[in-house]
């Protein structure tokens, strides 16, 4: 019998473009910092890398599990898109494709659950357990960063979809532009309005920074090019949520991700093309707030896989 003092945790995976990490979460949803491993993942990585940057991280986390505590499970997120049950093609990995990352990582704790689910969705579960969704019943988790996620909890619920790529709204259309998308589409809002899609386009009117940092530092110094770049961007992400909420009637927006911190205006600009279905008083109504969480959101959604599996169905 487990005492009742005992803490129960859950292995989590977070697995991007550019790097793996892994840590033990405990049911209030708290990392243990001395658990956490990371390593590199990456384009140019083969698929023995990657497995093998899977794998090491699982095994460190594991073996810090402190004495006398529960190991209830594994949760994974993975960057889309994803094949539910277990499989993943980031696009950012090329080398993966429809790659059962699911059974890799449950070779490796044959004793125990295993769940998948995209990063997106994980990041909106961890909004609606610990951060600015709690008690939000309605909710799209965005990540505003080199590229555009999202997730969504619908009545109570995480909505996967039948394959796991439910709520990936970087992939939504915008109307009036037609900058070109690596999924194949033509003016999606993360081609439009990701952190470097943001920067190329203010260097095509002569902006001569080069990163996200740059782009908010010019911003702030009210530099003509840089206020018309994240205008541009925040006004599209407005659209995409514009029509997003049409669709879904949501009561709450929660933005994360490194590039949404550029200015405090982004989220304005946003609100203000929201403001503009003046006659859908339903989708004026969603409120759109910076996420609450730090940056180990990722995982504590990935936890909230198993820790609040009721929501994921
Ligand atoms: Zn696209």
């Amino acid at each position: 019998m487990t005492s009742p003092t005992a803490r129960s945790f859950v292995l989590a995976i977070d697995v991007g473009g550019t790097k793996v990490e892994s840590a033990l979460v405990d049911d209030r949803g708290t990392v243990l910092g001395a658990s956490r491993h990371r390593a590199a993942t990456g384009a140019q990585a083969s698929s023995e890398q990657l497995a093998s940057a899977v794998s090491s991280v699982v095994t460190r986390t594991r073996a810090s599990l402190p004495a006398g505590a529960d190991l209830i499970g594994v949760g994974i997120g993975c960057a889309g898109p994803i094949h539910l049950p277990g499989a993943v093609s980031p696009l950012n990995l090329p080398v993966w494709r429809e790659y059962p990352l699911k059974d890799l990582v449950a070779a490796l704790v044959p004793d125990l659950t295993v769940r998948l689910r995209m990063d997106g969705l994980c990041i909106t579960l961890a909004e609606h357990w610990v951060g600015a969704g709690q008690g939000i019943d309605n909710l799209m988790g965005m990540i505003v960063s080199t590229g555009i996620g999202g997730g969504l909890i619908l009545g109570g619920v995480t909505v996967s979809g039948p394959t796991g790529n439910a709520g990936h709204i970087g992939h939504i259309e915008v109307g009036g532009f037609d900058d070109p998308c690596a999924c194949g589409g033509v003016g999606c809002i993360e081609a439009v309005a990701s952190g470097p899609k943001t920067v190329a386009w203010a260097r095509t009117q002569g902006f001569t920074g080069e990163s996200g940092e740059d782009l908010a530092a010019a911003y702030a110094a009210a530099d003509p090019v840089a206020v018309a770049a994240v205008t541009r961007s925040g006004h599209a992400l407005g659209q995409a949520i514009a029509s997003a909420t049409t669709l879904l009637d949501l009561d709450l927006v929660a933005i994360g991700g490194g590039f949404s911190n550029v200015t405090p205006d982004l989220l304005d600009f946003a609100r203000s093309t929201i403001a503009g279905r003046v006659q859908f008083a339903y989708a004026t109504r969603v409120r759109l707030v910076p996420s609450a969480l730090s940056g180990d959101g990722p995982l504590i959604g990935a936890a909230a896989l198993i820790h609040r599996a009721e929501l994921v169905p």
